[in-house]
């Protein structure tokens, strides 16, 4: 028999108890599934950070701390924490996220704000995009979601350029990759997408010097994390046209305080960190199928490396 504790936002329990039973009945797993087991009995742990263990020593014979969220930043520097910690890469967050980044992507490119605001009698036949094959999007991040969103504007034809930190391959994506291949991803980019995680290395990569890289009025899509963007940065390049337009979701505090510049500003979108969420049935499996491999002594997926801290 093994020990699952459920260490989330009590709220997220309702949600992912009866899908995690079922994905571990699959798995054929003999297993207890609860909110409290007391520590030293503890095998594995379906974490989030915002739940009630932070302080891990008492968990000595936990194997794995199996986490719901696919960034890592507030856990990472735990140093309480010495058990392989496994981040998630779920189906249903990806398919989530490329929905969402090619939404916003087609928005942009579209120029569909010229006409949604523009309902006032003037026949503006002039608006009329380019192709997608014209139109530079970068990357920045080839990883589960970044890789996923690539392949996708890939198909709708659009010229992609990624970049990671190692070299990496995506089909019909112009891969770059470390410091030295920064500056031609970015290089008169019309759209910029984000999806680096927050590390020492990534704060601030969106700075004066990048914005000014950019095509002139190109745009910025963020789903990544808000300490990517110098925010002070960012408002003086819309202020000057070097960017004409913003979609954030996610922002140093969250929620955005409601004095932040941001929501006012005409050039600057902000939605509530929904960009994609962790689905409760996916995730499970991935949970699962986690715990199965730690008991059948086969490495976890997905384990996060402490030193890069990603
Ligand atoms: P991955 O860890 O799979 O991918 C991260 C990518 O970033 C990799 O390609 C990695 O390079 C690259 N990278 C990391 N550090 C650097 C660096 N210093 N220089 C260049 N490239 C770097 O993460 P995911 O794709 O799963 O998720 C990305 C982020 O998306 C998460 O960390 C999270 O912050 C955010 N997110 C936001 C959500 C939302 O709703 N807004 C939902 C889910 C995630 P390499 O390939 O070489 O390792």
């Amino acid at each position: 028999m093994i020990n699952v504790l459920f260490s989330a936002n009590p709220d997220r329990w309702a949600q992912y108890e009866a899908p995690l039973r079922s994905a571990l009945d699959a798995a054929g797993l003999d297993y207890a599934l609860s909110t409290e087991i007391a520590p030293e009995e503890v095998d594995y742990i379906v974490f989030t950070p915002d739940g009630p263990v932070s302080d891990f020593r008492p968990y000595t014979r936990t194997k794995a701390v199996l986490g719901l969220w696919a960034g890592v930043e507030t856990i990472v520097g735990n140093q309480t924490l010495t058990q392989p910690l496994c981040r998630m890469v779920d189906h249903g967050l990806t398919d989530g996220m490329v929905e969402w980044v090619t939404g916003h992507v087609l928005r942009h490119h579209l120029m569909m704000d010229a006409h949604i605001h523009g309902q006032d009698g003037v026949w503006r036949a002039g608006v009329v995009p380019p192709l997608a094959k014209d139109r530079k999007v970068c990357m920045l991040g080839l990883g589960a979601l970044g890789a996923a969103c690539a392949a996708q504007l890939v198909s709708l034809k659009f010229d992609v350029h990624g970049w990671s930190r190692r070299p990496k391959a995506v089909e019909g994506v112009t891969c770059h990759a470390g410091e030295e291949g920064f500056d031609a991803a970015l290089a008169e980019a019309d759209v910029v997408v984000l999806l680096l995680p927050d590390t020492p290395a990534t704060t601030n990569i969106m700075n004066a010097a990048a914005f000014g890289l950019l095509a002139r009025g190109a745009s910025i899509v963020n789903p990544g994390r808000g300490p990517l963007i110098e925010d002070e940065a960012l408002l003086a390049a819309l202020g000057s046209g070097q960017v004409g337009h913003a979609t954030l979701d996610v922002f140093r505090v969250e929620p955005l305080p409601p004095e932040h510049p941001y929501w006012a500003h005409p050039g600057v979108t902000v939605t509530p960190h929904i960009a994609s969420e962790t689905r409760a049935d996916t995730a499970s499996e991935v949970i699962a199928r986690n715990i199965q491999r730690g008991e059948a002594g086969k490495p976890f997926l997905n384990v996060v490396d402490r030193a890069a801290g990603y």
